[in-house]
């Protein structure tokens, strides 16, 4: 039953010391769980705000990408709106102005894609933007954030590239037709300088220096233009340019031609021959000088019948001595261009040309310049005749084919012509024919015969009118 007080009153403190111990960590736990805790907290709070806030964001950006992309091919498609427009244009006023089809045919062609691209229906590509779930690490406190899904809209179709790709195409074509048409007008320029120098120096002598003087200014104006160079000439004001030294020439030519005209009918009068009143007849022959030419001459000077040579320009280059010999008997010598083509199916400059070259050739073998044409088959149109003009010639056809060229029989064409003349006829024959030749002295008696005055074409009424 003794115990020792000293064993008892050293267990105590001992006792008391180890369960403070235990309180301590035990408050070190939970104070450090609050802390885990608390952090934890925090991060979710944090985790949630960053999810709302990507929702947010993605939310905004879907609502404004219909609107990007929109705003996106509006403007390309407005750029090329206006590419085609213009290219439309730049096409239009090149028609027949551009020599090589290829350069115009491929800005046609790059208006027509462009165009079925503009004219394309659009739609916009939609795309899902998705903003992940997000889910709370703690298993006291399980929690999940959902995934959010947005529509939005990513680009459309066609893509504002491809329009910018069919407006740059459209461009450079329109570009390359803009340089052809300036090249061209350049060079009708040039065409119509050389013609109007031409003219100057043709009717030169013929008329008064005054009369000529708007030719020789148009004709300095235009110089000066080429002078400058193609890529310093606007091609309307080449044009327009080219249209005043033309119609210049066209004008004054056609006041030679009339004064011409007025002048042998006036010198007809003089000899006592006035088809107003006369019976006329003119006989023609086309496609001459042959060797057979001469005899036709004899026959004609024989009869003292005047009559009208059309004359093929490469024959007078080959027979310079025969077309000497037409003129020097009194009759007219007259154009029947170069080489006998149907001038309609020609270019511009190949009928110049041919008509050129001849007035050139009968020129030189006769002394006399031809102020007629007879175009080959009869085969003429406006611009040939205006081209004619603009070269010293009126244009003559013919009211009686004698069908010589088929019938090639004396007898036969000597009746077609008999039946048929009239007062004021105008006899188709061709001297390159024997026959016609051997049917000729009948022909001209049966017509004096008949009391008709044999002309030269130009003296019949309305002839070259
Ligand atoms: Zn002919």
């Amino acid at each position: 039953m003794s115990t020792s007080p000293g064993s008892s009153a050293e267990h105590t403190p001992q006792r008391g010391r180890g369960v403070r111990w235990w309180w301590v960590v035990l408050v070190v736990l939970v104070l450090a769980a609050v802390a885990v805790g608390t952090v934890e907290h925090r991060a979710w709070v944090r985790a949630v705000a960053e999810h709302e806030a990507e929702v947010a964001r993605v939310t905004e950006e879907a609502a404004a990408s219909q609107a990007r992309a929109e705003d996106a091919y509006t403007s390309s498609l407005d750029d090329l709106d206006r590419t085609t427009e213009e290219a439309r244009s730049v096409l239009a006023a090149s028609e027949d102005q551009v020599p090589d089809p290829d350069v115009r045919d491929t800005l046609a062609t790059a208006l027509d894609d462009a165009e079925e691209l503009r004219d394309t229906e659009v739609t916009y590509q939609e795309v899902t933007r998705t903003v992940d779930e997000v889910t709370r690490p703690n298993p006291f406190h399980p929690e999940t954030l959902p995934a959010v899904q947005v529509e939005a809209v990513d680009g459309s179709d066609p893509a504002p590239a491809d329009l910018d790709a069919a407006a740059t195409d459209v461009d450079e074509a329109s570009a390359a037709v803009v340089e052809a048409r300036r090249q061209w007008a350049y060079d009708e320029l040039q065409a119509a300088a050389v013609e109007g120098r031409d003219a100057l120096s043709d009717l030169d002598g013929q008329v008064g220096a005054g009369t000529l003087r708007p030719l020789d200014e148009a004709v300095t104006e235009a110089g000066a233009a080429l002078d400058a160079g193609p890529d310093a000439v606007d091609p309307d004001e080449a044009l327009s340019l080219r249209d005043t030294l033309l119609e210049t020439s066209e004008a004054l030519w056609s006041d030679r031609l009339a004064d011409i005209r007025t002048g042998r009918l006036a010198a007809a009068r003089d000899d006592g021959v006035d088809c107003r009143v006369d019976r006329c007849v003119a006989l023609t022959f086309d496609d001459g000088p042959v060797a057979d030419t001469r005899r036709l001459l004899r026959i004609l000077e024989r009869k003292d019948a005047p009559a009208t040579f059309f004359l093929l320009g490469e024959s007078v280059a080959a027979r310079p001595g025969i077309a000497r010999a037409v003129a020097d008997g009194g009759h007219l010598v007259a154009n029947h261009s170069w080489s006998h083509p149907q001038l309609t199916t020609l270019d511009d400059a190949e009928v110049r040309d041919e008509l050129r070259r001849t007035q050139d050739a009968v020129t030189d073998a006769t002394g006399s310049t031809p102020f007629l044409l007879r175009p080959p088959y009869g085969d003429v149109d406006g611009r040939v005749r205006t081209l004619a003009t603009r070269t010293g010639l009126d244009v003559v056809l013919w009211s009686l084919d004698s069908d010589d060229w088929r019938t090639r029989d004396a007898q036969q064409i000597r009746r077609d012509v008999r039946d048929r003349v009239k007062d004021g006829s105008n006899v188709l024959l061709h001297d390159i024919h024997p026959t016609t030749v051997d049917a000729v002295p009948k022909i001209i008696d049966d017509l004096r015969d008949e009391d008709y005055v044999l002309v030269t074409v130009d003296l019949l009424v309305g002839t070259g009118s």
